[in-house]
């Protein structure tokens, strides 16, 4: 069936009406191509369906949390289980318990878990547990880097103080020297240290972390009694089965999680280490979901396929096979594209293109032929991605680089881009 639109125009026009500026927050499509749909109808493994019933291939997985594939059965069926049972009661299930053991069992450097709802509840946590277990204010975090939408991290200025803010001070990612200096101009005030598993920021390349930044940031936590924080929340249970810098052989005392640990239940958690834990003790957090039972037993079962199933490697080998087929039709069309990050969290950026023209072209012509892939965010690869999923996407991307072609000299810059750039 050929691509349309008619319908996602209709639901566009109708959401303007009804909430502010059409969509908000990440999911909105403002920084998207035109073509590119606000809303969709349904999900199946990689598979995502829009209003207007056109099919993808998605290697957005929800923005993350589509680890094993849309509608998992056996997640959907340990959740449908304790739905049946209970769900948002006067207090916690039971499973609270085992889903904090199972989690704590897996992520070596934790002794403890809490669990919440969303990304930025875990980071905001892991900040205040920080600054109650120092009794100190300054926050370093690395420039650029996303840890989520509450006033002392939001990336965006409208209706927040520079009071919100005031402690929170910035280094450069995989440099050891910036976070020596942060460290030094804040001289006996560090509560805690941010870092990403790698540099997953926007409209950037990737980067791996340095083993000499990783070792730095330990070793000067240890000096000053500072807590490091590992934001597992993007990267967490795709780079590994337990926490991402154990391949450095550097433990975290606090690490956050969220979006892929229950498969699209909403639950994210906060884990730590006993240095932490009376800290953790004395902080006051909660909200009126965060015990429901559902999700923790869809993280439950989650957590059982990432200890025992081959889901990592089949992540990576999907997203090696569609690195390596892009690599060569770039080439063979003519295109300079750099694939930085993991190939399981994909980036992809057109050589000579400073306003981003060329890869949201090339996007847009995917999308028409059934891929959904980000021009300036990373994108996620699930276990559900098959080999034939990944060859009907390099058959797509094929034919859209050969029209990406013939438009190349009429690219426009992406207006909502355009002015986001120039207000950096
Ligand atoms: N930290 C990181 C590294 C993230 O990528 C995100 C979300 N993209 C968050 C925190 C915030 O998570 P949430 O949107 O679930 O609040």
């Amino acid at each position: 069936m050929a691509w349309t639109n008619r319908r996602a125009q209709e639901l566009r026009e109708r959401a303007e009406q009804v909430i502010p500026g059409g969509m908000y927050g990440h999911e909105s499509t403002v920084l998207m191509p035109a073509e590119f749909p606000q809303f969709f109808s349904r999900g199946k493994g990689a598979r995502l369906w829009d209003a207007d019933e056109n099919e993808y291939v998605d290697f957005l997985c929800a923005w993350g949390p589509n680890l094993l594939g849309y509608g998992f059965e056996p997640v959907e069926a340990a959740a449908a289980a304790q739905q049946a049972r209970g769900d948002t009661l006067t207090g916690p299930s039971e499973i609270m318990i085992d889903l904090a053991e199972a989690f704590t069992g897996m992520v070596s450097h934790a002794d403890w878990a809490m669990f919440c709802k969303n990304g930025t509840d875990a980071t905001s946590m892991a900040m205040v547990t920080a600054r109650a277990h120092t009794g100190r204010k300054t926050i370093l975090v690395a420039r650029g880097a996303y840890h989520g939408a509450a006033p002392w991290c939001t990336p965006r200025t409208a209706g927040i103080l520079a009071e919100d803010r005031a402690h929170v001070v910035h280094y450069d990612y995989n440099d050891a020297d910036s976070l020596a200096d942060a460290f030094k101009a804040h001289e006996g005030d560090v509560a805690g240290v941010f870092a990403t598993p790698f540099r997953h920021e926007v409209l950037a390349d990737q980067h791996d972390a340095l083993l000499e930044y990783a070792l730095a940031a330990r070793a000067l936590c240890d000096q000053t009694g500072a807590l490091l924080i590992v934001d597992e929340v993007r990267a967490g249970f795709r780079l590994a089965r337990g926490s991402s810098w154990s391949a450095l052989g550097v433990q975290p005392d606090l690490s956050t999680w969220g979006k892929c640990f229950a498969n699209g239940y909403p639950i994210s958690a906060l884990l730590g280490s006993n240095v932490a834990r009376e800290a953790a003790k004395q902080i006051f957090v909660t909200g009126s979901f965060w015990f429901s039972a559902t999700p923790m037993a869809a993280a439950i079962e989650t957590l059982r396929q990432i200890r025992e199933t081959d889901y990592l490697e089949r992540l990576v080998g999907a997203g090696r096979r569609f690195r390596e087929g892009l690599q060569q039709q770039a080439a063979s069309h003519g295109f300079g594209v750099r694939q930085t990050g993991p190939v399981q969290m994909p980036l992809i950026l057109f050589d000579d293109d400073p306003d981003f023209r060329i890869g949201y072209g090339w996007v847009s012509e995917c999308l028409k032929r059934g891929v959904y892939l980000s021009p300036y965010h990373n994108m996620f690869l699930s276990s559900a991605h098959s080999e034939a999923d990944i060859a009907q996407t390099l058959a797509a991307t094929d034919e859209a680089f050969e029209a990406l072609k013939k438009r190349r000299g009429s690219l426009q810059p992406h207006p909502a881009l355009s002015a986001l750039m120039a207000g950096h």
